[in-house]
């Protein structure tokens, strides 16, 4: 296995020095009736309410404003469509950095709006993410441009741990702190200040049913290959990397906890955030909350339950609401 590496509380509160002002510092909410079914104040951290609508904002901010001179003249390239590529996009614009974000031809239109949206210069190649990578290589080899990778970072990581200061300083009684889990780098950021400033804190991950990559990997005590499925938590999908050298190692040596959820419970966990929170959230930005209506965590005490994303498709988040339990792994 590659060498291991960290980012510490130091790096994290540098981060949060550099992007203080360019992202919101987003409300915590108490939820009544999480409360009442845990028996133990909940507070929900509405990240989905961050400029871009999602954290990687966060990340994204902190990477860019580390770039070079030399670097920032070059630009900055990505291949994510989603909540990365939104927030490096808009953290590129506001920052007078050029940015290019490569694409199949296979990306959904509003998905390509979405990135446009934001500023950033879309390039559609070839039909597969493959193809789309290779073109991303092409730029950093021929272009010099960086490319910036949605976890794989310790400028992304410090910037997505600047959540885990405002929570200690929003809710100084925190003793369990619930992530969502993709690659790894939000909840690597969020536990690696928690473990520094407050020890005893628990911090669960949250992932989908399928396809939990960091889930599988930890399992099996390395990065390994784990397929990609549909689900309603899309912006958890895909690997962790098979070369990881900081989330995978920050997770095994910060996280108390992984934990699984259903499809219906993310729907479940959708409607409720909208017609008892009065929130709309995506999908991954649900499943904390689905965790603890499934009560797959022990009590777990004062909790503050991150809230990741709000980027959801409204048709998909209307039936969702009206009580449909969208299967999207059927359609
Ligand atoms: C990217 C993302 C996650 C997971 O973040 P990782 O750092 O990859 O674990 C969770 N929720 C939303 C909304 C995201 O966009």
């Amino acid at each position: 296995m590659p060498d291991s590496a960290t980012v510490s509380l130091k790096d994290i509160e540098r981060a949060r020095r550099a992007i203080a002002g360019r992202v919101r510092l987003t409300p915590v909410d108490v939820s009544a009736t999480l409360s009442a079914l845990i028996g133990a104040p909940v507070l929900l951290k509405l990240e989905h309410q961050q400029i871009t609508g999602s954290f990687k904002l966060r990340g994204a901010t902190n990477a860019v404003l580390n770039l070079s001179e030399a670097q920032r003249t070059r630009g900055v390239v990505g291949v994510s469509t989603g909540n990365h590529g939104r927030g490096l996009a808009y953290a590129a614009r506001e920052t007078g950095v050029r940015c290019v974000i490569c694409m199949s031809a296979l990306v959904p239109k509003n998905k390509v709006d979405g990135i446009k949206a934001q500023g950033a210069e879309v390039r559609i190649v070839g039909r597969s993410q493959d193809d789309a990578q290779a073109e991303v290589d092409r730029l950093v080899a021929d272009e010099g441009m960086t490319m910036l990778p949605p976890f794989e970072h310790p400028d992304i990581i410090a910037g997505q741990g600047t959540i885990g200061l405002e929570i200690l300083e929003q809710v100084p009684a925190v003793e369990t702190v619930i992530v969502p889990v993709s690659g790894g780098g939000l909840i690597s950021g969020v536990a690696a200040v928690l473990k520094a400033r407050k020890p005893a804190v628990r911090i669960i991950g949250v992932s989908m049913e399928r396809g939990a990559a960091m889930h599988q990997c930890q399992k099996a005590g390395k990065p390994v290959f784990v397929e990609e499925l549909t689900t309603l938590a899309d912006s958890l999908g895909g690997g962790i990397r098979l070369d990881n050298r900081y989330t995978f190692g920050m997770v095994r040596n910060l996280v108390d906890d992984l934990v699984l959820v259903s499809e219906s419970k993310i729907a479940g966990a959708i409607r409720h955030t909208y017609r008892v929170e009065r929130q709309i959230v995506e999908g991954a930005g649900a499943v904390g909350i689905a965790a603890l209506q499934a009560r797959r965590i022990a009590d777990p005490g004062v909790t503050v339950v991150v809230l990741s994303g709000g980027n959801i498709d409204m048709d998909l988040h209307y039936r969702i609401i009206c009580g449909e339990d969208v299967d999207v792994t059927k359609e």
